[in-house]
């Protein structure tokens, strides 16, 4: 049976989301961003909690653990690198680890950069991929922890999941995103076209996301680093595709 998700705005713009095993019964919280918006998906899906599966350690994915663990007694899935500062772990993983949801079974891929022990959750048979801070639609993570070659590398990781993977991100800035993303490439027709659909579900209040990483590798700068058409649109020809990033990474920080 396949996988079912729910997806919910948190605090200001970060997306919690529930993934639901149909088969076994089984629900996992990917992060924890606020107890309360979590239990209200519960409560309307009927859904019992049985997981945590935690991106990295900031507070706006991690504040919600404690209250949840101790109301659903929970287990709590966290990247070994980032365990002591997350709070109720019951279980570290690391890149190429198989979690189970249930009957759902999912692949650690480690993703440093935002933060230095950042995982993503990647669902292959159920082609979905739970991507933190790593991957926006139409932008990435800040690099706050690691470098940027590292973040890029992060990157390249996503991108080259199958095409037809759908992606859940942590946060809801898809329209500043392609806001900048505009400034790098202005002829972009995926661009253009993911701006007129982002704009319309904006309008109606439905989430930007999920993405398939086919359609994001089009159209998102930060995937194209190695496109010497993207490069040469900033006048950075021939240059390293981890010295693009670096370069658009800095300007979106000041835009
Ligand atoms: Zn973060």
């Amino acid at each position: 049976m396949p996988a079912e998700t729910r997806l919910f705005l948190c605090r200001s713009d970060n997306y919690g989301v529930l993934l639901h095993d149909q088969e076994s019964g089984a629900t996992a919280a990917i992060d924890a961003p606020e107890a309360a918006p979590i239990e209200a998906a519960l409560k309307a899906t009927g859904w019992k909690l049985t997981d945590i599966l935690v991106t990295h350690h900031h507070a706006d994915h991690t504040d919600g653990i404690t209250a949840l663990k101790g109301k659903y007694k929970c287990r709590v899935v966290a990247p070994a690198a980032e365990a002591a500062t997350i709070p109720a772990v019951d279980e570290t993983v690391r890149e190429g680890d198989q979690v189970k949801v249930g009957k759902l079974s999912t692949n650690v891929i480690e993703t440093p950069g935002h933060t230095l022990g950042h995982i993503a959750y990647w669902f292959h048979a159920d082609k979905l991929a739970f991507v933190g801070d790593t991957l926006f639609s139409i932008g990435c993570g800040r690099v706050i922890e690691g470098t940027p070659e590292q973040m890029w590398r992060s990157l390249v990781k996503l991108r080259d999941l199958p095409d037809d993977t759908e992606f859940y991100c942590g946060h809801e800035y898809t329209a500043a995103n392609i806001k900048f993303a505009r400034t790098i490439e202005p002829n972009n027709k995926a661009l253009a076209a993911r701006e007129a659909q982002a704009k319309q579900q904006i309008a109606k209040h439905e989430p930007t996301i999920p993405v398939t990483i086919g359609e994001e590798k089009k159209a998102n700068p930060f995937l194209r680093a190695d496109v010497p058409d993207v490069a040469a649109g900033i006048g950075m020809a021939g240059r390293p595709a981890s010295d693009f990033f670096a370069e658009i990474r800095a300007r979106k920080n000041k835009f």
